[in-house]
């Protein structure tokens, strides 16, 4: 790389990880191939070049003031619409005051009581994705389509219902809300035989917080 390239370079660079090889500057987990992961973009003197630091978009929008303006950040055409308008949104700072919205909307939702005390079991909905657009709550990470998720109904203030908020099944395990069989959960009886063994296995390795599976 030349001089030149080197300063033409914008401090932050936007894009879609291209593997599962980086992980997060903040957070230290991976980031997974596909995900939505911003860079800042360091000179790396020894060889006179660039360097990108990654972070999972997600974990940079917890920090206010990271990014001044989109002129700071390369890669922004080839973002879609939705995550665009994210960028903006933090930018402009209303993106932390609409997660706390959200926050404050799941800490109002009552936890449903251990031991199945009466009919909670049409709050959970366990699935095969059917789209590749739903964003993990627990991990903030995007499910693959295919990939087996379960559903909790959530207050949502602002559509003022409920909606349902998807997880991974591995990360809604962890969370231990679900205390009866998991053949008794809505939606089971539509996984192939091979997802329930999958699942009934995740759900026999994952005893509890201390767990430490990852999803990729
Ligand atoms: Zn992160
Ligand atoms: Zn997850």
């Amino acid at each position: 790389m030349t001089k030149d390239i080197e300063s033409a370079h914008k401090p932050w660079k936007a894009e879609y990880a291209k593997s599962s090889r980086s992980s997060c500057r903040a957070c230290n987990k991976p980031i997974v191939k596909d995900a939505f992961r911003l860079a800042k973009v360091q000179t790396a003197h020894q060889f006179n070049g660039v360097m990108p630091l990654w972070n999972h978009a997600s974990c940079v929008f917890q920090n206010e003031n990271e990014i001044k303006s989109l002129e700071e950040i390369d890669g922004l055409e080839d973002l879609r619409a939705g995550d665009l308008q994210n960028l903006r949104k933090y930018i402009e700072g209303s993106l932390a005051a609409s997660d706390e919205e959200i926050n404050r909307g799941k800490s109002i939702t009552p936890a449903p009581t251990a031991g199945g005390s009466g009919d909670n079991t049409g709050e959970y909905e366990i699935e095969n994705a059917k789209s590749s657009r739903s964003i993990c709550k627990s991990c903030n990470e995007k499910i693959e389509k295919g990939h087996v998720r379960v559903a909790t109904m959530v207050d949502n203030p602002r559509f003022r219902g409920k909606q349902p908020a998807w997880r991974h099944v591995e990360c809604f395990l962890k969370l231990r809300w679900w205390t009866s069989p998991l053949a008794a959960m809505a939606g089971w009886d539509n996984l192939s035989v091979k997802d329930q063994c999958e699942v009934q296995d995740l759900a026999k390795a994952c005893p509890g917080n201390s767990c430490s599976f990852q999803t990729q």
